[in-house]
C-alpha cells in the first residue's frame, strides 16, 4: 500500500476550536509538555465519513502540534472483529492523506491490562461477581434511584484474586462470573455503579487466538491503552462523556508509565439522507440494499472513494464544519459542494450521451470524418485540448430535441439552430418516429462555416448541446445515484429503513467520446452539461455519477438567509 498523492497539502495551521483552546491552555499551564493523540476504531466494519471527522481531528492535531498519532485498533471484543476490516481501515486512513505514527492493537496490552486488574483487586477496588448479566443490570437502579449492592461485593482481596485467576485460567463457563470495579452503587453517573471490567468469553480472537477466555471491557481497556502509549489528549464522541469519571477513576488507581491522559468529548458528525451507525450500514449490506460496503451510495470512505469523492474535498468539508460540543446533522449538499468545487478545478471535461438519440446530418459529405478541438478544462489551461472526431451521424441526448416544444425550449427543434459543443451549428429539419411516437432519428443540416462553434457572421444561437460521433462512440454503463434515504433524517421518527429510496440507483447504457479511453480507473471526469463521473476502478467502461453540476448548497444557503 502506498499513500495516494495529493495535490493540496494538509493544512498545518489548524482552525481554532474548543479542543485546540484546551490543548493550548494545557501546554501553557504545564499540564502537558507535548501532544499525542490516537484514532481508536473497533475493527468491526468499514470507516465512514463520521470516522473521517475523528481521523482529521486526531491526525490533524498531531500534525499541528508536532506530536505522534497512533492508529489503535480497539479489538477488545472478538465477537464482530475481523482482520479484513483492519487492512481496510489502514488503507482508508492513508487514502485520506494521513499516516499513523504506529499501528497498534489494544490486544497488545492484554497482559498489562490483566496485571492492572490484579493490582486493583489487591487494593480492594475490584471484586468477582457471580451474578449473571441480567441480575447485575437489574440492580443498577436508575436516575435518582440508587442501585443495589451485589451480595459478592465484600469478598476479600485474597478470595477475589483467586477467583480472577481461575476466570483467566478457564475454570468457569461464559457468563458465570465477571470482574467489577468497586466504586459506588449510588453514584449519580451510572457508569460509576460498579462497572464490569472483565467478562468470560470463549471466542477466538483474531490476534491473540485462544490465549484468553476473559476480555476487558471498553472502560477497562481504553484509558489504560491511552496511558500505555503516552496519549495526552484522548478525544472521543459525546456519548462517552458519562464514561469520563470512570476513565479518570481507573487511571487514578494504577501505577502508570506516563502522565495521566485526559478525555475530551466532541460532537459526532451526522449527515442528512444517510445513516452512520455501523449496525445500520451492515444491515444495508446484508439485506442487499446496496452492493457492499464500497457501494457508491454508502457513506463509507470506500463508497465515497468509488463514487469519486476526493480526499481533499472530504478534508475541506470536515475543516469547514469544525468541532463543536453539540451534535448536529450537516446537510449532505455541503459535502457535495466541496466535491464539486474540487472537480471543477481538476477534472477533465469529456462528452458522453446518457440517453442517446441519433442525429443524421443530411448535408455532411458521405463518409467524411473530421476532428474538432475541445478544451480539456476551462479552469486549467495546463490541461490543454483534445481532438474529438466529428461525422455525419451523431448521438445527442433525447431531451435535447423536441418535435413540438413548449415556449422557452431553446434546444433542438425543427427549424431551430443550435451549437454542438466545440463542433458546428446544426439546424434540425425533421424527425422520424416509431409507431408509439418516439423519436428514432433526427435529421439536420450543418453550416460548414461554423467549425469550432463560432459563426463568422457573428450570429448567435440560444443553446449549446453535447454530442458524440456515432461511429466513434464507446459504449458505457453509467450508474446514476440519488439519495439512499428520502428522509433528510432517516430514523428520526420510526424505522430508518422505511425511507429507503427504491430509485437510489439507475443504470443506463451511454455513449462516450473516444478520449474517455485516456481516463484512468478511479479518475473523475466532467461529462459536459451532466455532472462529474468516476471511472470504476475495475472496469473502465463503467462510470459512477459522483455529483451533478448544480450547486444545491448555494440554494440552501439562499433559502436559509431569507
Ligand atoms: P458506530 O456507532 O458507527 O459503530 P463507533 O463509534 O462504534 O461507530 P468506532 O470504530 O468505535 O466506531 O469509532 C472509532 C472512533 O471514531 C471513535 O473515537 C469514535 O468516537 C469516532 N467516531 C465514530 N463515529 C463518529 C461520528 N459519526 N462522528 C465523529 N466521530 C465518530
Ligand atoms: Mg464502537
Amino acid at each position: 500500500m502506498t499513500p495516494s498523492p495529493h495535490d493540496e497539502p494538509i493544512p498545518t495551521e489548524g482552525p481554532s476550536d474548543f479542543i485546540r483552546e484546551k490543548i493550548d491552555a494545557d501546554l501553557a499551564a504545564g499540564r502537558f509538555d507535548r501532544v499525542q493523540t490516537r484514532f481508536p476504531p473497533e475493527p468491526n466494519g468499514y470507516l465512514h465519513i463520521g470516522h473521517a471527522k475523528s481521523i482529521c481531528l486526531n491526525f490533524g492535531l498531531a500534525e499541528q502540534y508536532g506530536g505522534p498519532c497512533l492508529l489503535r485498533f480497539d479489538d477488545t471484543n472478538p465477537v464482530a472483529e475481523d482482520p479484513e476490516y483492519v487492512d481496510a481501515i489502514i488503507d482508508d486512513i492513508r487514502w485520506l492523506g494521513f499516516e499513523p505514527t504506529d499501528v497498534v492493537h489494544a490486544s497488545d496490552y492484554f497482559d498489562q491490562l490483566y496485571a492492572w486488574a490484579e493490582e486493583l483487586v489487591g487494593k480492594g477496588l475490584a471484586y468477582v461477581d457471580d451474578q449473571d448479566a441480567e441480575t447485575i443490570s437489574a440492580q443498577r437502579g436508575g436516575f435518582g434511584e440508587p442501585g443495589i449492592e451485589s451480595p459478592f461485593r465484600d469478598r476479600t482481596p485474597e478470595e477475589n484474586l483467586g477467583l480472577l485467576r481461575q476466570m483467566r485460567d478457564g475454570a468457569f463457563a461464559d457468563g458465570e462470573k465477571v470482574l467489577r470495579a468497586k466504586i459506588d452503587m449510588s453514584a449519580s453517573v451510572m457508569t460509576m455503579r460498579d462497572p464490569v471490567l472483565y467478562r468470560i468469553r470463549r471466542l477466538p480472537h483474531h490476534r491473540t487466538e485462544d490465549r484468553w477466555v476473559i476480555y476487558p471491557t471498553y472502560d477497562w481497556a481504553h484509558g489504560q491503552s491511552d496511558a500505555i502509549e503516552g496519549v495526552t489528549h484522548s478525544l472521543c464522541t459525546l456519548e462517552f462523556a458519562d464514561h469520563r469519571p470512570l476513565y479518570d477513576w481507573c487511571l487514578e488507581h494504577l501505577e502508570l508509565p506516563n502522565d495521566r491522559p485526559e478525555q475530551t468529548e466532541f460532537a459526532r458528525l451526522g449527515l442528512t439522507h444517510t445513516v452512520m451507525s455501523k449496525r445500520l450500514l451492515r444491515q444495508l449490506v446484508e439485506d442487499g440494499v446496496v452492493d457492499g460496503w464500497d457501494d457508491p451510495r454508502m457513506p463509507t470512505i470506500r463508497g465515497m472513494r468509488k463514487r469519486g469523492y476526493p480526499p481533499e474535498a472530504i478534508r475541506a468539508f470536515i475543516d469547514e464544519i469544525g468541532v463543536a460540543k453539540t451534535n448536529s446533522t450537516v446537510e449532505i449538499e455541503l459535502l457535495e459542494s466541496h466535491v464539486r468545487r474540487h472537480h471543477n478545478a481538476h477534472a477533465l471535461r469529456r462528452m458522453a450521451v446518457l440517453d442517446p438519440v441519433k442525429v443524421v446530418i443530411t448535408n455532411w459529405p458521405e463518409g467524411q470524418v473530421e476532428h474538432v478541438e475541445a478544451v480539456n478544462n476551462p479552469e486549467d489551461d495546463a490541461a490543454g485540448t483534445r481532438q474529438v472526431p466529428f461525422s455525419g451521424e451523431l448521438w445527442i441526448e433525447r431531451d435535447d430535441f423536441m418535435a413540438d416544444p413548449p415556449p422557452k425550449y431553446y434546444r433542438l427543434t425543427p427549424g431551430r439552430e443550435v451549437r454542438l459543443r466545440a463542433g458546428y451549428f446544426i439546424t434540425a429539419t425533421d424527425a422520424v418516429t416509431d409507431a408509439d411516437g418516439n423519436v428514432t432519428e433526427i435529421h439536420a443540416t450543418y453550416d460548414p462555416e461554423t467549425k469550432g462553434g463560432q459563426a463568422p457572421d457573428g450570429r448567435k444561437v440560444k443553446a449549446t448541446i453535447h454530442w458524440v460521433s456515432a461511429a466513434h462512440a464507446e459504449d458505457l454503463t453509467v450508474h446514476l445515484y440519488e439519495r439512499l434515504f428520502t428522509d433528510s433524517h432517516p430514523g428520526a421518527e420510526g424505522d430508518a429503513f422505511d425511507s429507503l429510496n427504491p430509485a437510489s440507483r439507475e443504470t443506463v447504457e451511454a455513449k462516450g467520446e473516444p478520449a474517455l479511453a485516456d481516463v484512468a480507473p478511479g479518475e473523475v471526469v466532467q461529462f459536459e452539461r451532466l455532472g462529474y463521473f468516476a471511472v470504476d476502478p475495475d472496469d473502465t467502461r463503467t462510470l459512477h455519477r459522483t455529483v451533478g453540476l448544480r450547486d444545491e448548497w448555494a440554494n440552501i444557503q439562499k433559502r436559509k438567509s431569507k
